[in-house]
């Protein structure tokens, strides 16, 4: 066994390829897989004590932005892009947070089901859209019910074991279905994050990266739909957040960061177009899908 844990080749959780350590994050350790091109957290015995933290003390640390409305704008793309894959029908949010999506969706006419690990998100969520939500993991959605659309807004990069979650959330869509993903871009995060220790300016950087238990690439997240049989997968940047670094009141860093965002939304959709949809280089990611009628591929 090397005396360095950093010289140690671990086996991706997907593929099982020999994988290299990559960069260090928060005093965790990131692997890269060669092959599949997953980025995953090293991870210790500690699961129980990740799925605590998401239990209690997630929506007191991290709930900031879905209370602000700035996310509002976001579930509207997502819901404009699911209607043009389907009509409004039944609609699972796994990690559905305080609803708000939910609640969106429910006005736009879909049946809304949500599932959430945080107790006090959940109470929120009942608050606004009633009693179909329910505190727990993907475990605790009845394995008898099928959805026309399942949606994970920045949840499988957390998820400890997120290869077997998708599994189940395919066997819960229903025939033709739709699977709508996103999560942080991988592959700019750990560009940036190996720039920043080249430029030796980690400590500035790390406040703006993130690295959950995955840093999902778009090579990463094709591979994993096509091998399950999903179909018409399609990979695309996906539009941005922000504003959450101004204090309240700051109405013209507000402004600034509205305007820097739709700059930056602008450059990296220019790429993403005049690649062909090959180069996707913004902070976030959005997948859609459709369940395949041929079953698992592996
Ligand atoms: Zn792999």
């Amino acid at each position: 066994m090397p005396s360095n844990v950093r010289d140690e080749k671990i086996n991706c959780p997907y593929c099982r390829s020999v994988s290299k350590f990559d960069f260090p994050f928060n005093k965790r350790e990131y692997y890269h897989c060669p092959s599949c091109d997953l980025i995953f957290l090293r991870r210790g015995d500690d699961i129980k004590t990740t799925v605590d933290y998401y239990r209690e003390s997630y929506y007191d640390d991290h709930t900031v932005d879905q209370l602000s409305g700035q996310r509002s704008n976001i579930y509207r793309h997502i819901l404009d892009l699911l209607e043009d894959y389907t009509n409004p029908g039944s609609l699972l949010d796994l990690g559905c947070g305080c609803g708000f999506f939910l609640k969106e969706a429910g006005e736009r006419g879909w049946q809304v089901s949500g599932v959430d690990p945080s107790e006090k998100s959940i109470a929120y969520a009942r608050s606004l859209i009633g009693d179909n939500v329910v505190c727990g993991t993907l475990d605790d959605v009845p394995t008898d019910r099928r959805f026309d659309a399942i949606t994970l807004i920045n949840v499988l990069d957390h998820m400890v074991d997120a290869c077997r979650q998708l599994k189940k959330v395919q066997d819960l869509l229903a025939p033709e279905g739709i699977l709508y993903l996103r999560f942080p871009n991988g592959s700019f995060h750990s560009f940036v994050m190996r720039l920043s220790l080249m430029l030796s300016a980690k400590q500035f950087m790390n406040r703006f990266l993130i690295f959950h238990e995955y840093a999902i690439t778009q090579r990463a997240i094709k591979r994993c739909l096509g091998d399950m049989g999903f179909v018409d997968i399609r990979v695309f940047n996906a539009h941005l957040t922000g504003g959450n670094f101004c204090p309240a009141g700051w109405t013209f860093a507000k402004l600034t960061v509205k305007i820097l965002n739709s700059l930056t939304w602008g450059f990296f959709k220019s790429l993403e177009k005049l690649s062909g949809g090959r180069w996707l280089w913004g902070p976030s990611l959005q997948v859609i899908a459709r369940k395949g009628t041929g079953g698992h591929r592996s």
